[in-house]
């Protein structure tokens, strides 16, 4: 399911950050939380009055060149939000009047056909402001709604407007039996080469009509009978737009297109190995559910004897051991090694992303794993399993209904995933448990 995104615009020292950071404070409680992987400074995943939506400050978006002068940087961040965002926020400051930087940031914002909110910040008398609010006419959004984002002033209507200003949820974007295929890596890692040599294979035949989904132009094929959707991550198959896309910023997009996606394929360079960015994007990828496969790009470059394969999984799995589950493919896409290998992984790993075990087969095993190694006694309390049953799909879910939820530990219930996979596979797919008491 795609969230919305909702991007904060404006000139230096307006107050982006106090307002993103009030927005998000305010929010916290009600978040759906995944801890430290979509905490950030730049963007948020945010939900107000049940609707969900990412937030972005592209004030916040830094620039791997630091000498881009203000009206280039402020120029860009003006254009990723038109390209990125769904709704617009501009913020500009009460207390100063219209700028020419703000009339600057007006123009780009007045070609694009999203939806712009305009709000003066600083506001600090409210009905004295209703007086001085048509000064920002001239911007060409209309009055401006006043807030003040230090003292969260009004900040409660600001979001109802911007949730009622949302698209329609585009969560049937596509048939579910469609498999979506995010490709997911830093820049230059090969994400384009090896999507066109995966188009490019014989078994594959691309549909004449793009599948176009809000903004993104995705690429609809089917590969030995089955519907994919392979979905453009930073435009992908038309050539970047942005030039100097910077790497905290195709983070976001990133997080976007594994959203919409049923499996990632990660592609990793093999020279270069694992990075930070791959980290926390392989670890949203984890959180959402999503089904996953290493794909590690460059192969040709890596002189090699027969043990350096094992060697590289080592590393790889070394960096990335929240993921021991996801399969790992060494290509090239360069000489076309392994590609042909790709789509029946991601068949295979779809299909695990959605394998249900019934309940008489999962609590048969379950006595037999908690005979072989009962659970620890805890302070003179053991654990007790009664039962467990399979909630959902995408991915498996697993409740244990236990005595005392508080008596699992970790290291207990990674025996039990242990278990799981040992018995059932889900090769590629993250496997959440539900620990819940009953007496
Ligand atoms: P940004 O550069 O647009 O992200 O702006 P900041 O969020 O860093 O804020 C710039 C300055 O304006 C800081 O000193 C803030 O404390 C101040 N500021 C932000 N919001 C308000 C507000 O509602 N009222 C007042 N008086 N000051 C504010
Ligand atoms: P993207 O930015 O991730 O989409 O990366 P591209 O597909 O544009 O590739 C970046 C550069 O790496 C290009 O010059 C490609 O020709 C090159 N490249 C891509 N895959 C391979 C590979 O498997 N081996 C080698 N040697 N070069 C590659």
């Amino acid at each position: 399911m795609s969230k919305p995104v909702v991007a904060i615009v404006g000139r230096p020292n307006v107050g982006k950050s106090t307002l993103f950071n009030r927005i998000v404070g305010g929010l916290v409680a009600i978040v759906e939380n995944t801890p430290g992987v979509t905490r950030d400074r730049l963007y948020f995943d945010a939900e107000w009055l049940g609707r969900k939506f990412t937030l972005i400050d592209t004030g916040g978006i830094e620039f791997k060149d630091e000498t881009t002068p203000l009206s280039s940087k402020m120029k860009q961040q003006a254009e990723i939000a038109v390209d990125e965002a769904d709704v617009i926020m501009f913020l500009v400051d009460a207390k100063s009047g219209i700028t020419p930087d703000d009339q600057q940031i007006a123009r780009y914002l007045r070609k694009s056909s999203k939806p712009v909110l305009l709000v003066a910040n600083k506001v600090e008398k409210f009905t004295r402001f209703e007086a001085e609010a048509h000064e920002f006419l001239p911007l060409g959004f209309g009055d401006p709604i006043p807030v003040s984002a230090v003292h969260g002033m009004n900040t409660g209507d600001l979001l109802d407007t911007l949730v009622s200003a949302l698209p329609e949820d585009a969560a049937a974007d596509y048939d579910p039996d469609v498999i979506k295929i995010a490709v997911i890596g830093r820049p230059n890692v090969g994400k384009s080469s090896i999507v066109n040599m995966l188009l490019g294979e014989e078994r594959v035949i691309v549909s004449d009509i793009p599948g176009t989904t809000r903004d993104a132009i995705d690429t609809p094929f089917t590969y030995e009978d089955r519907n994919y959707v392979l979905i453009d991550t930073a435009g992908i198959r038309r050539k970047k737009k942005i030039s100097e896309v910077t790497e905290n910023y195709s983070v976001v997009r990133s997080f976007r297109a594994v959203d919409r996606s049923d499996v990632v394929l990660m592609v990793i360079n093999a020279i270069e190995g694992v990075t930070d960015q791959d980290k926390k994007i392989v670890g949203y990828a984890h959180e959402a559910g999503k089904g996953l496969i290493l794909v590690i790009n460059k192969w040709d470059l890596v002189i090699k004897d027969e043990k350096t394969i094992n060697k590289y999984e080592k590393d790889i799995r070394e960096e990335l051991a929240f993921v021991l589950y996801a399969p790992t493919q060494f290509v090239s896409a360069k000489t076309g090694q392994r590609i042909n290998k790709i789509m029946d992984l991601v068949e295979f790993v779809a299909e695990q992303t959605s394998r249900r075990i019934s309940t008489s087969t999962l609590n048969n095993l379950l006595r037999e794993w908690v005979h072989l190694n009962p659970p620890p006694s805890d302070k003179g309390v053991r654990l007790k399993i009664l039962y467990a049953t399979q909630s959902s799909v995408q991915p498996p879910t697993f409740i244990f209904f236990v005595n005392d939820p508080e008596l699992v530990h970790f290291s207990y219930k990674r025996y039990l995933e242990n278990q799981l996979r040992k018995n059932f596979g889900f090769e590629g797919s993250p496997i959440r448990m539900i620990m819940r008491k009953r007496d």
